[in-house]
């Protein structure tokens, strides 16, 4: 282990959010290169809005994403140490108390406690933006706690950092403004100054600012939607930084490998779904069979039992590969579901005679080239149906012949009732012989009666 300490501290107020899981992932990636160490730091001292709910849906989602640390602790169990911290200061002259009027309720007197401000400039350097400087003067003698029991914020942030001898405050740009006024308590306490790295935050697709509230940037609902953990966290990890690979699919071990803080991007990356999804696609698609089906099967069955439709885990299964083709994430399997899409895998499909023949092809034409489609599909052996090709190789000399849509058409109109499916060979092959030829028949059976 190195000295290198690095701090996750989320304020659990909300949902972990797209942003709590990127200031997660850089400090994870920049701790675990350097053999560091990860302090998970609940700051909870905003008693009104932090909740053990909040607190808890952080923690699963960092570790859903993969995310690891080695140490915890919560702000509202500390509360003596910045007591402490604030008598220091108050004996030392460098903090005062004073009596004043509430902002909340009026007439109502209040004690705060006001770091005696030296007004100096302050300089640091940030890994990432290079030298900052702030005039301090205009931040006065700001507030550090209300009455001695109270610490606010920035107090906190300073007295855990050095007594967690964090190294490195890695944080998003939104935190700068804070960075001086933490500075002036560490210089009043004699701390060590860390070393800063303040990244760009992230843009939400139409490049407005994501809202820690709004509830579809949770971590939380892309897991619900069916988005895997690890092509989040990818996703997550390259939103505003290049590996010098330029490989765009990482594991966490070679994001470790290639992370440096210097190649985070200066200016805010933009959160696009469309990238998320493909990142997730590339996932799902490295996935075994068996591990697909495990994902896959459950979504699917949920959504054909809402539409009524008899659930048959062994055609489940004979329509993984078709799946996994169409899809990117769970959510999508969902809404072909919904919209009927997978059907007439499980059920006969309701057939519109209208719509049997081709456009411009009549009924008499459309039932000699079903009747001929039967009989070459009927001569076939059931074992023949174990592959779409031999299938397609039983009719489509015919077809060739006779004018392929003129005859494709009705066969896989006849067997999926859709205008757009897979190929009628795939379908035969997936429904099988029996159930194919009944619905030929089914289908001539409709334009007799045209
Ligand atoms: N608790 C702060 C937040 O959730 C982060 C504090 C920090 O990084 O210094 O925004």
């Amino acid at each position: 282990m190195s000295n290198i300490r690095v701090r996750f501290p989320p304020s659990p107020t909300g949902f972990c959010h797209v942003g709590t899981a990127r200031m997660a992932v850089l400090n994870y990636l920049f701790a675990r290169k350097h053999g560091g160490t990860i302090v998970f730091r609940s700051e909870d001292t905003d008693k009104e809005r932090s909740s053990p709910e909040f607190e808890e849906d952080i923690l699963d989602s960092l570790k859903w994403l993969g995310l690891s640390w080695d140490e915890f602790y919560r702000q509202s169990e500390r509360t003596e140490i910045y007591r402490a911290a604030l008598r220091t200061l108050i004996d030392e002259g460098k903090a005062y108390v004073s009596e004043e009027e509430s902002k909340k309720e009026a007439g109502v007197k209040v004690r705060i406690i006001r770091l005696k401000n030296p007004g100096t400039k302050i300089t640091f350097t940030d890994i990432i933006r290079g030298d900052i400087t702030f005039d301090t003067t205009e931040l006065k003698d700001f507030a550090i706690a209300r009455s001695d029991v109270d610490p606010l914020y920035h107090l906190a942030v300073v007295v855990d950092d050095a007594d967690m001898k964090i190294t490195h405050v890695i944080r998003g740009e939104d935190h700068i403004s804070n960075t001086p006024r933490q500075i002036l308590i560490q210089e009043a306490l004699g701390y060590p100054r860390p070393v800063y790295a303040h990244y760009p935050l992230h843009l939400s697709a139409d490049r407005s600012k994501l809202s820690k509230r709004t509830g579809d940037v949770a971590v939380r609902s892309y897991r619900e939607k069916g988005y895997l953990g690890d092509a989040l966290l990818n996703y997550i990890a390259v939103l505003g930084w290049t590996p010098p690979s330029e490989r765009e699919i990482l594991s966490l071990d070679e994001m470790i490998a290639e992370f440096e803080l210097k190649d985070l991007h200066k200016s805010g990356a933009v959160f696009d779904l469309e990238k998320l999804r493909w990142y997730n696609r590339e996932y799902l698609l490295q996935k075994t069979d068996e591990e697909f089906a495990v994902y896959a099967l459950p979504i699917l069955e949920d959504a054909l039992k809402e539409r009524g439709v008899a659930w048959d885990s062994a055609m489940g299964q004979n329509i993984l590969h078709i799946i996994r083709e169409r899809i990117s994430v769970g959510d999508d399997i969902k809404n072909f579901a919904a919209e009927g899409e997978f059907d007439f895998f499980f059920a006969d499909p309701l057939l519109d005679s209208t719509r049997i023949p081709q456009k411009g092809v009549g009924a008499t034409d459309t039932t000699r080239h079903l009747e001929a489609v039967r009989q070459l599909l009927g001569d076939l052996a059931e074992s023949a149906y174990r592959d779409a090709e031999t299938i397609k190789g039983a009719v489509w000399d015919y077809a060739t012949a006779e004018g392929r849509g003129a005859v494709l058409w009705p066969l896989r109109y006849a067997l999926t009732g859709k205008d757009k499916s897979p190929d009628p060979f795939v379908v035969a092959h997936i429904i099988g012989k029996e159930v194919t030829l009944r619905r030929i028949d089914s289908a001539l059976k409709n334009l007799a009666n045209v």
